[in-house]
């Protein structure tokens, strides 16, 4: 079982974990805007969590998405004012191109104007430096975004359980050998000060949450 979302809050200076239950969202102060990593699952949601801590939705520009499952994507009408990036490798999943389940259950398209990414990609906003790392196995482009190098946002490549990095719902995969591959670039990495996850909250021990990824 993996560790639980915990409420919407202030996690660091100028970062905000958003709460849906079940799936996290995570939004930068980036000093002239606000940076979302994903939108969570219902727009209603996420106006109500933005409020309780005091965030304008409306000054969200740019909404990186570590992939196009619903329960991260579903929110996104709630930005309205935003430029929505996601990996190159995830196009094939929101034209309808590659199914997620079975062979006939897609991921909902994306709504136009879009702009892809690759692995390493870095774009500047504001005080904020955002670095994209391919992460594939969850789906084909599941992407994780380092912000100034210190703040990592995992995307579904990888929970936590007891703060151990784990690869759990094995089922909801599309490439486990992929996804195992991913969790290892993720483990190389240094200098993390906190590791987020989507569907089981985060922590400031990223050695110890990754030490069995090392190779
Ligand atoms: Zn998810």
């Amino acid at each position: 079982m993996a560790d639980k979302v915990p409420q919407s809050a202030r996690i660091a200076d100028g970062f905000y974990l958003i709460s849906f239950g079940f799936v996290a969202m995570y939004v930068f102060d980036a000093g002239d805007c606000l940076i979302a990593f994903d939108a969570g699952m219902r727009p209603a949601t996420l106006l109500a969590e933005f409020a309780k801590l005091g965030l304008d939705p409306s000054r969200v520009r740019h909404v990186f998405l570590t992939h196009s499952d619903m329960d991260h994507t579903g929110g996104l009408s709630a930005l309205a004012n935003a430029q929505v990036y996601l990996s190159r490798d995830e196009l094939p999943m929101v034209t309808r191109k590659v199914a997620r389940f079975f062979t006939f259950i897609f991921n909902k398209p994306l709504a136009a104007g879009y702009q892809t990414l690759g692995d390493g990609e870095e774009r500047s906003v504001g005080n904020a430096r955002i670095r994209s790392l391919t992460t594939p196995g969850h789906t084909p482009g599941s992407m994780s975004f380092l912000i100034n190098e210190k703040l990592l946002i995992a995307g579904d490549i990888l929970n936590l359980d007891k703060g151990k990095a784990v690869m759990d719902r094995a089922m909801i995969n599309m490439n486990k050998i992929q996804r195992k591959d991913s969790i290892r670039k993720i483990a190389r990495l240094s200098g993390i000060s906190l590791l987020c996850t989507m569907h089981s909250g985060f922590t400031a021990d990223f050695p110890g949450a990754m030490k069995d990824w090392q190779e």
